[in-house]
């Protein structure tokens, strides 16, 4: 097999939490994180050596600082070193081959919606399988952390509990497919920006992030079940900083969302419908916007 075809798919927060600050200037989180039919196609075909990219997407740099391109690199480096410790007396600077990768971008891009982590998440499960090495999960999962906090998450995918920085998974019990309605708005949300303007304090109005997953591990759940537990402390941050994000909640909600809310640090908003059809009737009245996706749980 010289090439392979794969789908990276995006996510969306049911439940977003951040704990505390740490002094690394990271933060502690918990949140259920859920995978979304949204999806970017990632070719990828074997070369001599090297590392080619190309996206014809004109939002993603399309050089080595793509998270794809990272990806690859990363994957690469850990071939190379396993092969040198598995076999000491090899010339190490013998070429462990590389690799071309072609981006179709579907997924917003910086939108909370983890889209260049899902894509390196995908180069590194698809570079696995090209390059028959075998790598475990968790040994992805430990490249991917070298890159970002989703992509440990985005290469197990599903619907998960993640802490931690967010690599600490816990994966949940799968629930009742949900329509939903996504929108993305044509502004610029800076995550490092939103987690800096956060001020945890007494007045924080935290999501019951525990209620959710013993609301989900009960088994089956449905939107109904959810709900009541949904919030993103972040939301309230990106809010003030583009109204358009709160204006959107509400309009969803007028048209029949049973809930929306702001996915990561934004400003993508999703909402549940109760049918496929509501959601479609709904996103008619998003003409005005340019990224407005009708689409479910995967
Ligand atoms: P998260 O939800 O993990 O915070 P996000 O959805 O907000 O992520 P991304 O779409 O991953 O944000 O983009 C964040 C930044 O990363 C953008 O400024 C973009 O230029 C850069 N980037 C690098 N590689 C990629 C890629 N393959 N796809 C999207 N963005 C990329």
């Amino acid at each position: 097999m010289e090439t392979l075809q794969i789908e990276g798919f995006a996510k969306i927060n049911l439940g977003l939490d951040v704990v505390r600050r740490l002094e690394n200037g990271y933060h502690e989180v918990k949140m259920v994180m859920q995978t979304v039919g949204i999806s970017d196609t990632i070719t990828l075909k074997k070369i001599p050596e090297g590392i080619c990219f190309f996206s014809e997407s004109g939002e993603i740099p399309c050089d080595d600082t793509n998270l794809a391109y990272k990806a690859a690199r990363l994957f690469l480096e850990a071939l190379r070193e396993r092969e040198d410790t598995s076999c000491p007396n090899k010339d190490t600077s013998e070429n462990v081959g590389g690799i071309e990768i072609s981006l179709e971008k579907r997924i917003p891009v910086a939108a909370g919606m983890a889209g260049g982590s899902t894509d390196a998440a995908a180069v590194l499960r698809g570079m696995n399988e090209l390059f028959q090495a075998g790598f475990t999960t968790e040994e992805l999962q430990k490249i991917g952390l070298k890159i970002g906090a989703d992509v440990p998450y985005c290469i197990m995918g599903g619907i998960a509990l993640a802490e931690g920085i967010g690599e600490k998974l816990t994966s949940l019990k799968k629930t009742k497919d949900m329509p939903l309605l996504v929108v993305k708005p044509d502004i610029f949300v800076s995550t490092k920006e939103v987690y800096q303007s956060l001020h945890l304090d007494e007045n924080t109005n935290h999501p019951d992030i525990d209620g959710m997953v013993k609301a989900i591990e009960k088994g089956d759940a449905g939107a109904d079940d959810i709900i009541p537990y949904m919030g993103n402390v972040l939301q309230n941050v990106t809010e003030k900083m583009h109204p358009i994000v709160r204006q959107i909640i509400d309009r969803m909600e007028a048209q029949g969302a049973k809930k929306a809310m702001m996915s990561g640090s934004g400003p993508s908003v999703f909402g549940i419908f109760e049918t496929g059809e509501d959601a479609e009737r709904a996103k008619e009245s998003f003409a005005d916007y340019r990224q407005v996706f009708v689409t479910h749980l995967v």
